[in-house]
């Protein structure tokens, strides 16, 4: 049976049988992959604390082609959120990133890019200060880019135009429309320049600049609501998605960015 090792996320620990855990792992080598760690919750296990969620670790496991489950061998750490875990803000938009993962990443390939994403947030989460929001929604709109659900803010639909002072979107269709084409968009509602800048600072900037860049108000508040939106016309559709979880922990939050 083949040895395979990578650097994986762990996104989900769940019980198994009587003293062992399932992990769902996001694997920077080899994408979505479910191993079962025999013997983790006995008292003397040999992986210590380490197999949990948020948990950056060297898998080494069995690979079986034909079997869903492979078999863990040996785990060793990389990184650990010490600080997300104290901040139960922090430790429930990460584990919403996790989820998000989870939902839109198919299975049986790895996508470094995406993986690199999941990391690079989790790290910028542990020494956020401020904007841990403003940097929950970088993640989500780099992650649809990076797995093909791009909403496509970059330019004008009908024009090609790329500064849009104002526009609309059309959810069905997934297009934005400057000014001058908003009549061409047969739904839709419209978006504010702020919203614009705010998703495309969002798309673009370093992380470590989204958690210390000054936001106009209510812009953040405005991509929170586009991307809901977004969601709801979208992920369901392009792959029958059930993103029902995704967006109840997102639904939780609305209140605080309704504020925002
Ligand atoms: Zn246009």
């Amino acid at each position: 049976m083949p040895i395979r090792r990578t650097e994986a996320i762990i996104l989900k620990s769940m019980k198994m049988g009587e003293t062992s855990n399932l992990l769902t792992l996001y694997s920077r080598d080899f994408g979505l992959l479910k191993l079962i760690a025999k013997g983790a919750r006995q008292s003397r296990s040999r992986y210590g604390g380490l197999l949990q969620p948020l948990y950056v670790i060297e898998a080494i496991y069995y690979h079986k082609e034909t079997r869903d489950l492979q078999l863990l061998s040996q785990a060793s750490l990389i990184w650990a959120p010490r600080r997300v875990q104290l901040d139960i803000e922090k430790l429930g938009l990460c584990l919403a990133c996790c989820e998000m993962v989870l939902r839109l990443e198919g299975e049986g390939h790895g996508n470094p890019a995406a993986y690199g994403l999941l990391r690079a947030t989790l790290e910028t989460f542990e020494r956020a200060e401020s904007n841990i929001r403003s940097l929950f929604l970088a993640f989500q709109v780099r992650l649809l880019e990076l797995l093909g659900f791009s909403p496509g803010m970059d330019h004008c639909f009908h024009c090609q135009e790329r500064t849009i002072r104002e526009g609309r979107y059309d959810f069905v269709n997934g297009r934005i429309y400057c000014r001058n084409c908003m009549s061409m968009a047969l739904q839709g509602r419209t978006v504010t320049q702020d919203m614009i800048d705010a998703y495309r600072d969002l798309a673009r900037l370093p992380l470590a600049s989204v958690i210390t860049k000054a936001f106009p108000k209510g812009a953040i508040a405005g991509v929170y609501h586009f991307l809901h939106d977004f969601f709801r016309y979208h992920l369901e559709e392009v792959r029958q998605l059930n993103a029902i979880d995704v967006l109840k922990q997102l639904k939780s939050m609305q209140g605080a960015f309704s504020q925002a």
